[in-house]
């Protein structure tokens, strides 16, 4: 018998089968049962996450010969000439082959016929956003007056290519990246199905190279079986996917940090030697220092690590280096990443950036002691004002303070800020507030070093479509970062929306600016509503206190 790939042979049959998509099976499901399917269904997701795969078992289900089910039988002569491709009723179109408006035009004139075995024609069209303009507007058509026995499933990686105008004629699901453990567990199943032997290091090592796609991840199982000749080996797995074993990146790590430049170049070098791709090397290099801030924000999210493993020497990297040196090692790799697209001589770059993130520590290590040195005069001074007899606590207090806190460069939108007071929306802000825990740790799901720059912020403002987020006044840092990140945002964003079902662009502000925009609404608003001079009950000013307060729902913030 030829061999078939794990891919096919694996190949979910069932929506019980499908990975990780509860979201999807679940609606479609309840719609079979009830008898309620839409014509038209658009799956958006990352490549080899299954999106055909599902899209077959929805013709399966809904033609099933025991239909209504929940699940397609299997058994049945429809559904097993749907699942051999030989149904006359399922037409499977890749559109990145058949971008003509002529294929489109013949499903146009020819769906209106009824079905010849099967109840529904079902038309699946793959990479759908690769249709011509012409193709699009003849699908519309279609679209817009679907015969009652015909079902379109559109499947797309790239969505925001597509025409409005079909997309809202679609009823969209967005099929999502599988996580590390879910690829893991189908690899499991798989191997134990074909007894051979495994070990989990190996599963975990496929998961995270195949970036969340499931056909990705069994295509490198079948590699690296093969390559292993019998049970499947470490060693096989990392000569296939190319990974750097990840005591490897700690020792690394070390070097850049303990300034071992000779230590770095060689070890680039043995890399090239083995054939190592460097930019696979400098991607898993970003996700360790992504796991070493994800392990300092939350030391119990061993669970979350892609690339190191929580051994002893990781764990007490992660308590030696510092959160803003993790920051500045990652931003550097991922311009050295964005250069390497661009050239040929991917070595010398990554050179480049090793040796500047060794510079760097340096200039960490003279700023400590240009520090060392402040202390050391302040403390001076403070004898001097004992001894001359001084209360010189609030003022010493003061000027550290003064000192360390360099303002931000980002500028703050404070007329906006200004028009959002006007127009605070309470209610909005306290459902917010209320599952900001909630939206924090979805964060820490999505991307850790995102979890690290927001978990100590906090929502103070919502109104129209903005959320106004508040830093602590010594977090500057965090909040340029949030302000100049479009990805930092948009995570948050999300987040946002899964969570609390609303969209809102988020804004990011500094206790002392937030603090000062507050008092200025207050005092305006006072002062214009007093020259009105209402009638009230209770005392003017304090009623409109209460209100203005009231509006931004941060009460216990003012005191005075
Ligand atoms: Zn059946």
């Amino acid at each position: 018998m030829a061999y078939q790939a794990l891919y096919r042979v694996y190949r979910p049959q069932r929506f019980d089968e499908v990975v990780g998509q509860a979201h999807i099976t679940r609606t479609i499901q309840n719609a079979l049962m009830e008898e309620r399917m839409s014509h038209a269904y658009l799956f958006s997701g990352p490549r080899g996450t299954g999106k055909t795969s599902l899209a077959k078992i929805i013709a399966k289900a809904i033609n099933c010969e025991h239909a209504p089910v929940k699940e397609p039988c299997n058994a049945c002569p429809t559904c097993l000439a749907i699942t051999e491709g030989s149904s006359p009723d399922v037409f499977e179109i890749d559109a990145a082959s058949n971008n003509g408006v002529d294929e489109i035009r013949e499903i146009r004139d020819k769906v209106k016929y009824p079905p010849s075995e099967a109840a529904y024609k079902v038309y699946i069209i793959d990479e759908v956003h690769m249709l011509s303009t012409g193709a699009f507007n003849a699908l519309l058509k279609t679209l817009e007056e679907p015969p009652a026995h015909a079902i379109f499933i559109l499947a797309t990686t790239e969505p925001h290519k597509i025409p409005a105008t079909i997309i809202s004629r679609c009823q969209r699901f967005d099929v999502k990246r599988h996580e590390v453990d879910q690829l893991v567990e189908r690899m499991q199943f798989i191997l134990s199905d074909q007894e051979i032997a495994y070990s989990e290091t190996a599963l975990r090592l496929i998961a995270r190279a195949a970036d969340g796609g499931m056909r990705d991840a069994l295509s490198l199982l079948d590699q690296a079986v093969a390559f292993s000749n019998g049970d499947l080996t470490d060693a096989a797995v990392l000569e296939v996917t190319g990974a750097v074993e990840d005591e490897a990146l700690l020792a690394i790590a070390n070097a850049l940090h303990d300034h071992h430049v000779d230590q770095l170049l060689q070890t680039l070098e043995q890399m090239q030697r083995a054939g190592k791709d460097l930019k696979r090397f400098v991607e898993d290099l970003v996700f360790f220092y992504r796991d070493t801030l994800l392990l300092k924000a939350s030391p119990t999210a061993v669970d979350l690590l892609e690339r190191a493993r929580p051994t002893e020497e990781f764990k007490q990297f992660v308590e030696t280096i510092e959160t803003e040196t993790c920051f500045h090692v990652i931003e550097q790799l991922h311009d050295c990443q964005q250069q390497m697209r661009l050239t040929n001589h991917p070595r010398v770059l990554v050179e480049i950036a090793f040796i500047q993130i060794t510079e760097q520590g340096r200039t960490t290590g003279q700023i400590v002691q240009s520090l060392q040195q402040e202390v050391r005069e302040m403390k001076e001074q403070m004898h001097q004002l004992k001894a001359n007899g001084v209360p010189a606590t609030e003022q010493v207090a003061a000027q550290p303070a003064k000192r360390k806190q360099a303002r931000p460069t980002v500028r703050i939108a404070k007329e906006r800020i200004r028009q959002m007071l006007m127009r605070a929306e309470k209610a909005q802000l306290l459902e917010i507030q209320e599952r900001w825990d909630a939206i924090l740790k979805l964060i820490l799901k999505q991307d850790g070093p995102i979890y690290s720059l927001v978990h100590e912020s906090k929502p103070v403002l919502c109104s129209g479509d903005t959320l106004l987020i508040e830093f602590d006044n010594g977090k500057g840092w965090h909040f340029e970062q949030v302000m100049t990140n479009e990805r930092t945002r948009f995570v948050i964003e999300e987040a946002l929306f899964e969570v609390c079902g609303v969209k809102r662009e988020i804004l990011a502000i500094l206790d002392q600016d937030w603090n000062e925009l507050k008092a200025e609404f207050v005092a305006k608003r006072n002062s214009s509503s007093i020259e009105e001079k209402e009638v009230a009950e209770e005392s003017e000013s304090d009623r409109l206190l209460s209100e203005t307060l009231g509006r931004f729902g941060d009460i216990v913030e003012f005191e005075d």
